[in-house]
């Protein structure tokens, strides 16, 4: 972590620096409240701090605080997408979603992702690099200010792998979920990953009450080569054994996504396999009728196709949702409006 980055620190550790600048306790307090709390955007914002002590910290410490680029709304569904720029010019992209139980944000965890998954338009620029604690936490703060709502729940399933980031991810959830801070609910919190075993496994002993979502978008490990490049790395059956040792550290029920691409993953065969592979597991399977990105000729499944696939694993009394497509009108597929970004400025500055 960057020793700089004070919207990083934990609450013990924002303690232990001011004691160390020989100030008392309870401007810590002061100073984590603004930070994590009032959300506030810079230490200017901190009236109630000493301007003499707000200048100490602003020439000891970074403060780390998002710009706003663009934000599209729905008139669908009222879903927002934001573009936000990080202090080094790199932009990001978060979603802000309406449903009937509250407001959820989707996250991005990296700018860029290094996986490569054949379908998804984040990779296609490859990483650029991890994002700081501050940095996937002022996504949040960011949305609750602009939209004047708070936000209850949260999923890391914005550009970037969650489990390629894992200490600053942790780091990330420990903030976002302490008592000193938004508090959010370890069981409203859902990180989704490609199936990086030894990080799955790592999560599972902290034993966090967040949800643990596996993108497996194939019945075997042949296919799943085939979409997603990281299966090169694990075997199949061990992404399963991880997410079996993750329900059993943590009690926590599993749900698996599956990317349904016509002609792909999608026929009835695929769906008895994937029935029979996972059949043991306590979980639920969200499909998704994949996003079509530009880049690549993949489409989805008619709706009878996706009726279909649903009723086939549902005989294998697994528990299957599809996914309601949020701010279609706003649309693309995830990543999507970060690249268009990019290749715009790189359309302007000619580099
Ligand atoms: N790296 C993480 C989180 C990011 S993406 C992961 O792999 O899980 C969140 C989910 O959206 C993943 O299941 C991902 O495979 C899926 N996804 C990405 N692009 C998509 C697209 N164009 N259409 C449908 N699902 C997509």
């Amino acid at each position: 972590m960057d020793e700089r980055d004070i919207r990083s620190y934990t609450y013990e550790e924002v303690q232990l620096a001011l004691a160390g600048m020989g100030e008392k306790p309870f401007r810590a307090k002061q100073l984590y409240q603004w930070m994590h709390e009032k959300l506030a955007t810079g230490f200017e914002e901190m009236t109630n701090l000493p301007g003499s002590l707000r200048d100490r910290l602003a020439e000891r410490f970074t403060y780390t605080s998002l710009d706003m680029v663009e934000r599209m709304v729905s008139e669908l569904d009222g879903t927002e997408k934001y573009l936000f720029r990080l202090s080094d010019g790199n932009v990001i992209e978060s979603v802000l979603m309406r449903y009937h139980h509250g407001n959820s944000v989707c996250i991005s965890s990296q700018a860029g992702c290094r996986m490569g998954c054949r379908f998804c338009a984040s990779t296609l620029g490859g990483l650029t690099r991890n994002l700081l604690p501050s940095e996937m936490l002022g996504q949040i703060y960011q949305i609750q200010r602009l939209s004047g709502e708070r936000v209850s729940n949260l999923v890391v399933m914005g550009t970037g792998e969650p489990l390629d980031n894992y200490e600053n991810l942790l780091r990330f959830l420990r903030l976002l979920t302490d008592e000193h801070g938004l508090h959010i609910s370890q069981r409203n919190v859902t990180v989704s990953t490609c199936g990086i075993v030894e990080n799955i496994r790592r999560l599972a002993d902290e034993k966090m009450q967040i949800t643990l979502a596996l993108s497996l978008h194939a019945s075997s490990q042949e296919k799943r080569k085939e979409l997603m490049p990281i299966a090169y790395k694990y075997e199949l059956k061990d992404v399963l054994d991880a997410c079996r040792y993750y329900f059993a550290q943590t009690g926590r029920r599993i749900t698996f996504e599956y990317s349904l691409v016509a002609g792909v993953n999608d026929t009835a065969k695929d769906a008895a396999e994937l029935g029979a592979l996972i059949s043991g597991i306590n979980c639920h399977v969200n499909l998704i009728p994949v996003n079509p990105i530009k880049e690549r000729s993949y489409s989805q499944p008619d709706r009878s196709a996706v009726e279909a696939f649903k009723n086939k694993l549902e005989k294998y009394r697994i528990n299957v949702t599809i996914r309601r497509e949020m701010g279609r009108d706003i649309g693309g597929a995830c990543g999507q409006l970060r690249k268009s970004y990019i290749e715009e400025q790189r359309k302007e500055t000619g580099v």
